[in-house]
């Protein structure tokens, strides 16, 4: 199953998500999620493991053609003069010469860290210490870098991630190329009903990430996601898993897709690999989908302000 988008080209509505893949074992497990079926990979210039998972690409039998491949410009390149840079650091450590998807990962614009001196440039991209350093570029600017490459054919579309809603209104004023994908933060402790029915009445598709809630958060020792019960233990999912026959992580990634919104777990487990994958071949009720969505709590486990008081999501 797939989501048309409003570039023309469908986007599969599971993926395979590759934030923390250990750049030394990321080929391997990339290797595993193409032999399970996941045909979308979500990566990112941050994630730091680009050549291992072209690796996986070039081993595989499997066409590029049939693949989605997804990336993102870190925060280090927004400036208009180092978005296609970027964007050919990512082509070729991936070995292919088009992305399916590109997106802007942050609102946010850092100085730059030249490739050759520090890559991935790192969280705070600064060469100096540990701090974060800003440059200021307005994201119409960096988003008309990014149309540039479409019309180049170096990504087939284009989109955002952890935009708001008033900066994704702000982008279509005065775009020309739509944004495709919006990605953001999605479970049941984070819905953001506002958003998510703005984002989807202007055509543009979403891609949750984080569907499990605070469990990727965990191996960071967040704090945050230490305190909040797991999902997987909530009665209320443990219930509808049950009633299903089906784990309570696919009740989670099935309550997302059910609204067309797409899924990008990641798993290092290859048994686990397939249960997500196995999401789209049952229904929850219309009962079953309200009472996920009582569940909300407006809990956001990845926030720019947690960081250095980054001011996205106030
Ligand atoms: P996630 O997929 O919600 O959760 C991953 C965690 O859940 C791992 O600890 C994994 O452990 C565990 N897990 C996976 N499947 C499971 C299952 N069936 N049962 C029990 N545990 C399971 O978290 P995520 O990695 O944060 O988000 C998914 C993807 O979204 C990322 O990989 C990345 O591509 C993207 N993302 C994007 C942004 C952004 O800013 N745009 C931010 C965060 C993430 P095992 O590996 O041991 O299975």
């Amino acid at each position: 199953m797939s989501i048309k988008l409003n570039s023309g080209y469908e986007m599969p509505l599971v993926g395979f998500g590759c934030w923390k893949l250990d750049e030394s074992k990321a080929t391997e497990v990339v290797l595993d999620a193409i032999e399970v079926g996941y045909k979308l990979f979500d990566g990112a210039q941050d994630y730091g493991n680009c050549e291992a998972l072209g690796k996986a690409f070039a081993k595989s039998s499997i066409p590029r053609e049939e693949l989605f491949i997804t990336s993102k410009l870190w925060n280090s390149y927004h400036h208009p003069n180092h978005v296609e840079e970027a964007c050919d650091k990512v082509l070729k450590d991936l070995g292919v010469d088009y992305l399916d998807l590109w997106l802007i990962h942050f609102p946010i614009a850092q100085a730059y860290v030249p490739i050759d001196k520090k890559y991935p440039p790192g969280f705070t991209c600064s060469l100096s210490d540990d701090k974060f350093h800003f440059e200021d570029v307005p994201l119409l600017e960096t988003w008309k870098a990014m149309e540039s490459l479409v019309k180049k054919g170096k990504v087939r579309s284009i989109g955002i991630s952890n935009f708001s809603g008033a900066l994704i209104q702000d982008l279509l004023r005065g775009c020309e190329i739509k944004p495709a994908v919006l990605q953001i933060e999605h479970h049941a402790y984070l819905q953001q009903p506002r958003l998510v029915e703005y984002v989807q009445s202007q055509g543009i598709a979403i891609t949750a990430y984080s569907s499990f809630g605070p469990q990727s958060f965990l191996e960071l020792k967040s704090k945050k996601a230490l305190d909040t019960p797991t999902l997987f233990d909530h009665d209320v999912i443990k219930a509808i898993a049950k009633a299903h026959n089906k784990t309570p992580a696919q009740i989670l990634l099935r309550w997302t897709t059910q609204r067309n919104i797409a899924v990008i777990p990641k798993s290092n487990n290859k048994k686990r690999m397939i249960e997500n994958l196995e999401v789209l071949d049952f229904n929850l009720s219309e009962e079953e989908m309200k009472e996920i969505t009582k569940l909300d709590l407006g809990l956001r486990f990845n926030d720019p302000w947690d960081w250095d008081k980054i001011p996205i999501f106030i």
